[in-house]
């Protein structure tokens, strides 16, 4: 038997390899081998075809080397996915397989690992061969190391084979060194031991307890702890830790109440994010214009497989999602539900998990490899009813029987992943996933994208609306300030327009919150020198750098280099170095100075790189610790603020004139989104300043008038073919020399020229043309809708085989962007 192996690499073709006969039980299409591969380095590969004639090769065809689990780890609609995006975002399926694992699942080489923190080491050695316990008792000895340091220290070969047995003995775990590690827990756990419903055995077990007060105690706090007595709970147990705390009681206690046979105590281990807070179960009462939306979405999903919920912002459009995963839960289906990371935070996950309990699964980047292992783990296993709530790449997932997927708030950028490949948006991923399932998409957004409502208004698409807001408060009232004239008035102080100020002051006196929107992080985005004009760039990138004034740095947004403030001008050495323009940080100050008895917060990248910190800005600004938020367009996405009644956009300019045939959309999609985070509860206020009053962006903004806005812009698209009246294709070619990229960028062009005709623009300079020593060239490609990708892709690779011959053009690194944002 022959194995056709995919390895997580940017390698076309697949690779063959033997299975051995005594492996060739366990191996399917679908399961994870490790596979020797180049010189003595080994991969964890998928199997994604079985065939029983050798290949015709002249080289020696190697043996698959182990076989980690019991079964497939993916599932045949998975791999048919993974082909699907590589063909259409034009990458190999190994960049796919590669975003697909988690890292948890894709042993390697390079993997390191070390000793499992939370285990008795007694125990687990007893469960270790005599090899095993020789490799982990060196890790215990030196800590962590990767698999290759791990060999080499040992003499032991064939090591990745036993570091999967181990870590599925839960001896070690993948290490990580950037993101927060969370641990495998075990965890004591008590339920009741008498039958739901037997009222006779209860009446029986509390007389038996009642001369003991503090069992007595114990047991009825279990009782009610469980909702023991009520019917249709499928909550039946508690962590003795809670309920100790509960009771006060101590373990012997409890203990005494498993010896009457009346609870029942055991460990087990805790699935890592186990949801522990309250669980109503109740669904919300939706309100008439929701039921209403919920009747329409099940009837256009008779006919339209992907519909559309365009609902005004606070329309409550989360409520009529829930009562769509709670049908499609009762049918025995799964849920994808796609969010913007950062509405993962808890304020969305606990509205859901207080209705639908442990079905809900999350899966998102800030959980560690180890966790998101587990939850595919989860889902492989089971097939269970659950609901994903989950970032991007939760549609890797191996979902055994979806029935819904809903993609909230789809004019999202986010949900399109920029580098490394595969590049894909993760709502057309998703959509494709429901079609291979069977199931149907529900995309939901205030300001859909042009696309999808283009699709919505031919009738691609079903469309259902939502026009008023759940609560009866209209949408805020959109005050724009000309800030050409107000300055020329002398009203403007630092980033703000008087009438900005005095308008927030209000807000706060009257006991309201303030946002303040500004899309650029940092103090300033330049630093430039007063006396001879210098300004310090990057010497990585063309493009200047942002000064940092709280780690007194200057700071590239695009490579991450930095240096400190310079003192003097780098340039002419007067000590002279001023600061230009606005970064959320400045803002904070100035916000400080102007409102010196309001406490501030700010929520941009910087003040969110760990984990937590962006559930602490969120719960604390949620809990009207601070009046006033300042914050980029973090700010925007899908947060429910209940005491926010103001919005101040500080610069609306630099969202609306950004270079690039998507600027108009999202700037209107930004700007909409963000005063809709304002009187969500009672009438509120936004302010915008901007130089340009006139532009259309803010013309329909006023009126909060998004058909408006969509009827502009579509004819803008129609009049110069950008989607949804082409397909866009991004070319990027690379080079240290710029010359040479130059040079290979034209012939490039030319050449797709010949083949391609006037579908090809440019080359050109993209807007940042050095990044990271490379210099950067780009040539657009608009190709007709309708075009069959597989045969552009085809294309595209035999001009790149071609061009690739000539020697002259080593070096040059190229990649596709199909689809960008
Ligand atoms: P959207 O997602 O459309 O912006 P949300 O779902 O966040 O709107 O709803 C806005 C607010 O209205 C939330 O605070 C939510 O709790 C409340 N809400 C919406 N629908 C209902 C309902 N049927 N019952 C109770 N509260 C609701
Ligand atoms: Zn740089």
């Amino acid at each position: 038997m022959y194995a056709e192996v995919l390895l997580p690499l940017p390698l076309e073709p697949t690779f063959t390899y033997q299975v051995p006969v005594g492996l060739s039980a366990s191996v399917s299409v679908g399961s994870r081998v490790v596979v020797p591969f180049g010189r003595g380095k080994f991969y964890t590969g998928i199997v994604v075809a079985l065939t029983p004639v050798a290949p015709e090769q002249t080289f020696e065809i190697k043996a698959i080397a182990s076989v980690p689990d019991g079964g497939p780890v993916v599932r045949h609609p998975q791999l048919k996915l993974w082909d699907w995006m590589s063909a259409y975002y034009l990458c190999t399926r190994g960049d796919v397989m590669r975003a697909a694992l988690p890292a948890g699942l894709k042993i390697e080489s390079e993997t390191a690992v070390e000793v499992n923190p939370d285990v008795d080491g007694a125990e687990i050695a007893a469960t270790l061969t005599d090899r095993e316990a020789h490799l982990w008792q060196t890790l215990h000895a030196k800590g962590k190391m990767t698999l290759a340091q791990l060999s080499r220290e040992t003499g032991v070969k064939g090591i990745a084979a036993m570091a999967h047995r181990m870590l599925a003995k839960g001896a070690v775990i993948v290490s990580e060194n950037l993101r927060q590690r969370f641990r495998p827990k075990k965890e004591t756990c008590v339920r009741v031991a008498i039958p739901r419903g037997d009222e006779e055995a209860l009446r029986r077990a509390f007389a038996e307890v009642a001369k003991a007060p503090k069992q007595e105690l114990v047991f009825m706090t279990l009782v009610e702890m469980t909702a023991f007595t009520r019917q249709g709970h499928d909550l039946t147990e508690v962590t003795r830790a809670d309920l100790l705390e509960r009771t006060g009681a101590t373990t012997p206690i409890v203990a005494a109440l498993a010896q009457k046979g009346l609870v029942e105590v055991y460990t087990r281990e805790t699935a890592r994010f186990r949801y522990t807070g309250p669980v109503s179960g109740q669904l919300p009462t939706l309100s008439q214009p929701q039921q209403t939306a919920l009747a329409q979405i099940h009837q256009t999903f008779k006919d339209h497989k992907i519909t559309l919920l365009h609902g005004v912002t606070a329309s409550g459009k989360t409520e009529v999602y829930m009562h769509l995963i709670d049908h499609v839960l009762r049918n025995k289906m799964q849920v994808l539900y796609l969010v913007p990371e950062i509405a993962l935070t808890t304020q969305l996950t606990a509205r859901i998990q207080r209705v639908f309990g442990d079905k809900v699964v999350i899966y998102h980047s800030r959980f560690s490899d180890n966790e998101r292992a587990e939850t595919w783990q989860r889902l492989l296993r089971t097939g269970e009813p659950c609901v994903v709530i989950g970032a991007r790449s939760a549609v890797f997932l191996p979902f055994a029987k979806l029935g819904l997927v809903i993609v909230d708030e789809e004019h999202e950028s986010s949900y399109k992943q920029y580098d490394p490949a595969p590049r894909y948006n993760a709502r057309d991923v998703a959509i494709m996933l429901a079609a291979m399932h069977g199931a149907g998409t529900l995309l939901g957004s205030a300001t859909p994208s042009v696309e999808t409502y283009y699709k919505a208004q031919t009738g691609k698409f079903g469309l259902v609306e939502l026009t008023e807001r759940y609560a009866p408060v209209p949408l805020p009232a959109i005050q724009v300030i000309d800030m050409t004239r107000a300055r020329k008035a002398g009203q403007v102080q630092g980033p703000f327009a008087r009438d900005t100020v005095a308008q927030a002051r209000e807000h706060i006196r009257a006991g309201g919150q303030v946002i303040f929107f500004h899309n650029r992080r940092g103090y300033a985005p330049l630093a430039r020198c007063k006396a001879c004009a210098f300004v310090p760039k990057c010497q990585n990138c063309d493009v200047s750098l942002t000064v940092h004034r709280r780690t007194g740095r200057l700071v590239c947004h695009y490579c991450g280099f930095s240096m400190p403030i310079p003192e003097t001008c780098p340039n002419c050495q007067e000590p002279a170095i001023d600061t230009l323009g606005f970064g959320t940080e400045r803002i904070e100050d100035d916000v400080q100075e102007t409102f010196s008895d309001a406490r501030t917060l700010r929520m941009d990248l910087d003040t969110t790189r760990n984990k937590d910190d962006l559930s602490q800005i969120i719960d604390a600004f949620s809990q009207h610790r601070a009046d006033i938020l300042v914050g980029t367009q973090m700010v925007t996405k899908g947060l429910d603020f209940a005491g926010v009644s103001m919005v101040g956009v500080l610069g609306a300019d630099a969202v609306i004139n950004y270079p690039d045939f998507r600027a108009a959309e999202r700037a209107f999609n930004m700007l909409e989104q963000v005063s809709g985070r304002a009187g969500r509860q009672g009438r509120g206020a936004v302010v915008v300043q901007t130089a340009d009053p006139s532009h259309p962006v803010i013309r329909f903004l006023r009126e909060h008038d998004y058909r408006g806005f969509y009827g502009h812009e579509i004819q803008e698209r129609q009049a110069f073919s950008y989607p949804p009246f082409a397909r866009i294709i991004y070319i990027y070619l690379k080079h240290r020399d710029a010359r040479v990229a130059d040079d290979i960028a034209a012939r490039y062009g030319a050449e797709l020229r010949t083949l391609l005709g006037n579908r090809v623009f440019g080359p050109e300079e993209p807007h940042v043309a050095r990044v990271q020593n490379l210099y950067i060239r780009k040539i657009m490609l608009k190709i007709e809708p309708q075009a069959s990708m597989a045969r552009v892709k085809e294309l595209l690779r035999a001009t790149y085989v071609r061009l690739m011959q000539d020697p002259a053009l080593r070096g040059l690194t190229l990649h596709y962007d199909v689809d960008p944002q």
